[in-house]
C-alpha cells in the first residue's frame, strides 16, 4: 500500500497523528515501520532524509520503496510500537536547515547558468557544507564573489517560490535548468519566479526571502567542472560566529585588529622560520659539543685502563639523557657516529624511548640488542645500523639500558 504523502505540506512542530500499518525486520538490527500516512521526507534527489520519532521512537532513517515509505528504526525498538494509532514528530530544525539548503541550491544554481552558462549537473548536502557541480572548468574567485552577490539580491527581493505539477506532454512549456525526468506520471516543477524552473522533489520554502542568507564558501577544480561549496541560512550565522569567535583569540594573542590577523599571522610564520634556521645551525652545534664529549669520556676510560686513545671495536657506548628529548637524542648519536666506529645506544629518559646507531661492520643492532628489549618489555624495530625503541615504563627502559651496558 502507498503511504500518502505530507512531507510537502506539513513542516510544524507539533505531532501528526497517523496509523501503523506494519512493522518489519530488516537488515543489520533495524526495523521498517509502514504508515497510512507520512510527514517525514524520504532520502532522494540529494535531500538527506527526516529525522523524528514515532510514538517517541527516533527514526534512523527514512528511505521510499516502490511508493512505500520505509520508516527505518533500531530493531531494539520494536516493542515500543504496535499496529494502531501513532504520533509522529518532525525534527523541524534539520528539515528547515535541509529546505533552505535546497531551495538555496536551486536559486544558486540557476544564477551561475545565468551569469556563465554553465549548468549545475549534481548537488550533494552534507552535514557541514553542501556543493554543486558545474559544468565549467573554472570559476574565479571574482565570479563568485558576483554570484553571491546576485543571489543575496534574489534573497532581498523575496521572490516566491512556486510549485507545479506538470503532466510529461506539458513539460515542455517550462524553460527547465534541469533534464526531464523520464519515469514519472506527474512531474514536479519548482519554479523560482523570475530566476529558475527545475524539476525536483525536494521541500522547498514559500519564498527566497526564507533562505536569510547564502554564502559561496570556495570552488575548486573537480573532473572537468567545478565543484562550489556553499552554505545557506542559520548555517551561516553559526559559521560565522566561530570564525568570529577564533578571529578574537587570534587578535588577543597577536595584538592585532582582528580584519588584519591574516597579515600579523604571515609576519609572524616568517620571523618563526628565521628563527627555526638559526635555532637549527646551534642545535646541530650543540649536538656536536655533546657528541664529542660522549666519545672523549669513553676514549678516557679506554686510555685509563692502559689502552690507546682510540676507542676499541666494536664499542658498545651506552648513555641515559635525563633531560633529552628523542629528537635532541638522534642529533647527538648522529654527531658521535661521525666522530668514531662505535655502536651507540642513546635513551631518550622524558620520553622513554632509545636510539641505536652502529657504524661497525658485520654488526646487527637487531639481533645485539633483542634479548634484553624482550626482558624488558620493550618495543622496537629498525635494521642492523639503526634501531629505535620504547617503553611504557621509565624502570624497564634504566632495566635495559644496563643490561646492554
Ligand atoms: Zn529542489
Amino acid at each position: 500500500m502507498k503511504t500518502i504523502p505530507h512531507y510537502y505540506d506539513y513542516s510544524s512542530a507539533g505531532p501528526f497523528k497517523a496509523a501503523i500499518l506494519e512493522i518489519n525486520d530488516l537488515a543489520a538490527e533495524t526495523s521498517a515501520v509502514t504508515l497510512d500516512a507520512s510527514i517525514f521526507y524520504p532520502e532522494g534527489g540529494g535531500q538527506p532524509a527526516d529525522r523524528g520519532t514515532i510514538n517517541g521512537v527516533p527514526l534512523l532513517n527514512v528511505t521510499e520503496k516502490d511508493g512505500e515509505i520505509l520508516h527505518i528504526i533500531s530493531r531494539e525498538n520494536t516493542a515500543q510500537l504496535a499496529p494502531g494509532a501513532a504520533e509522529l514528530i518532525l525534527d523541524i530544525e534539520r528539515r528547515r536547515d535541509h529546505t533552505v539548503h535546497h531551495t538555496g541550491q536551486h536559486l544558486l544554481s540557476g544564477t551561475i547558468l545565468r551569469m556563465t552558462g554553465a549548468y549545475t549537473l549534481s548537488m550533494h548536502m552534507g552535514e557541514e557544507t553542501c556543493t554543486i557541480d558545474v559544468a565549467i572548468k573554472d570559476l574565479p574567485a571574482e565570479t563568485l564573489v558576483a554570484v553571491e552577490d546576485a543571489v543575496q539580491t534574489a534573497i532581498e527581493e523575496d521572490h516566491p517560490v512556486k510549485i507545479h505539477l506538470c503532466p510529461p506532454e506539458n513539460i515542455l512549456d517550462f524553460s527547465l535548468r534541469k533534464q526531464i525526468p523520464q519515469v514519472e506520471e506527474v512531474i514536479r516543477v519548482v519554479e523560482i519566479q523570475g530566476c529558475d524552473f527545475s524539476p525536483c522533489c525536494g521541500t522547498h520554502l514559500r519564498s527566497t526571502g526564507q533562505i536569510g542568507v547564502l554564502r559561496v564558501l570556495g570552488a575548486e577544480k573537480y573532473k572537468g567542472m567545478t565543484r562550489v561549496y556553499f552554505i545557506a541560512g542559520r548555517r551561516v550565522l553559526r559559521d560565522s560566529r566561530l570564525l568570529r569567535q577564533n578571529a578574537e583569540i587570534v587578535s588577543r594573542a597577536l595584538k592585532a585588529p582582528a580584519a588584519e590577523t591574516g597579515a600579523a599571522v604571515c609576519a609572524l610564520l616568517e620571523k618563526t622560520s628565521k628563527r627555526e634556521q638559526k635555532l637549527k645551525v646551534f642545535q646541530e652545534e650543540d649536538a656536536m659539543r655533546k657528541a664529542h664529549a660522549l666519545v672523549a669520556t669513553f676514549a678516557g676510560v679506554d686510555a685509563a685502563s692502559g689502552e690507546s686513545g682510540e676507542l676499541r671495536e666494536p664499542r658498545i657506548i651506552t648513555v641515559s639523557f635525563m633531560d633529552a628529548d628523542m629528537e635532541e637524542t638522534l642529533r647527538v648519536g648522529k654527531a658521535a657516529q661521525s666522530l668514531a666506529a662505535a655502536v651507540l645506544v642513546l635513551a631518550s629518559e622524558p620520553e622513554v624511548k632509545f636510539a641505536a646507531f652502529s657504524s661497525v661492520k658485520d654488526f646487527d643492532l637487531r639481533s645485539a640488542l633483542k634479548d634484553a628489549l624482550d626482558a624488558n618489555h620493550g618495543r622496537g624495530g629498525g635494521g642492523s645500523s639503526f634501531f629505535q625503541g620504547m617503553f611504557e615504563k621509565l624502570e624497564d627502559l634504566r632495566a635495559f639500558m644496563a643490561a646492554v651496558r
